[in-house]
């Protein structure tokens, strides 16, 4: 089996544990092949750059909040400390720009 295929199972794995939610700004993802920034993506709360390995290391997160996890920091925060940050900003409605939120809506 290719990593691929592991990334692709275990991601399917977690979003269904999470309901469809994404496991930091706890808002509904978009499917699997929906090219938006709200789609659900493989996220490894350790980075493969810092060890983590695919398996049991996968968690369902919006692209958008994946990336910026990435984007946003050097070195990336931890998971626990990554939510706290995007929590603080959803409920500031600073995270999402106004066309994802509309999206959302839409979706939800
Ligand atoms: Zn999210």
């Amino acid at each position: 089996m290719t990593s691929s295929k592991t990334i692709a199972r275990e991601r399917d794995h977690a979003c269904k544990n999470q309901g469809g939610y994404c496991c930091y700004c706890t808002l509904p993802m978009l499917p699997v092949g929906d090219a938006s920034p709200l789609e659900c993506t493989a996220e490894h709360l350790q980075a493969l750059c810092d060890g983590g390995t695919h398996r049991g290391n996968i968690a369902a997160a919006h692209r958008w909040c994946n990336q910026r996890r990435h984007d946003l920091f050097q070195p990336a925060p931890p998971p626990e400390k990554y939510r706290q940050i995007v929590e603080k900003q959803v409920a500031n409605n600073t995270w999402f720009s106004t066309p994802l939120l509309k999206q959302l809506e839409e979706y939800a």
